[in-house]
């Protein structure tokens, strides 16, 4: 169980990802997480380099998709403006909106990396699917109050992967 909870990929920030690599790998789907991954949560809006970033990975071929356990509401603007497709109130870890992704963009499991800051809803939740996990550090400190419970979980979950040498804060992989 503990596995499912290691990332298959580990960067500082979404800017550090190697997507060209990705593409080579495979991958056709770059699922997005919102909150701290993109934005921090004080920000109603992506900035420039994200909507940069999103353009790139465009012009790479791959599809970014935003997946978000936040409201419409707070998805929306960021959909409009990075132009991609999105899922708000996404449930993840849940199995559900995974699926569906899937079957819109007739994808395999393989052909899909999540990318996110939280081990209990990005990570496990990419991990059993058997799509590809990337871990990003959080943008900020401060998190939305439905998480402040998940990061104390979460620290829980990174000491037993630093006792088993299966994972180390700040030793990025990819
Ligand atoms: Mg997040």
């Amino acid at each position: 169980m503990i596995d499912k909870f290691v990332p298959d990929m580990y960067y500082q920030s979404i800017y550090r990802i190697d997507y060209e690599k990705l593409a080579k790998q495979g991958v056709r789907i770059v699922v997005f997480d919102l909150d701290n991954t993109i934005a921090g949560i004080e920000f109603d809006k992506p900035s420039k380099e994200a909507k940069e970033l999103m353009f790139k990975i465009k012009e790479l071929g791959l599809r970014p998709v935003l997946m978000s356990n936040s409201s419409k509401k707070r998805v929306q603007p960021f959909r409009d403006e990075l132009e991609m497709d999105s899922c708000a109130s996404a449930r993840k870890p849940f199995k559900k909106n995974y699926q569906k992704i899937l079957s819109i963009y007739r994808a395999k499991p393989e052909e899909v990396a999540c990318i996110g800051d939280q081990f209990l809803t990005d990570i496990l939740g990419a991990n059993s699917q058997g799509m590809t996990s990337i871990l990003v550090n959080r943008l900020c400190k401060k998190d939305r109050f439905v998480t402040l419970f998940n990061r104390i979980i979460e620290k829980i979950i990174i000491k037993i992967l630093d006792k088993r040498d299966l994972f180390k804060k700040g030793k990025y992989y990819d």
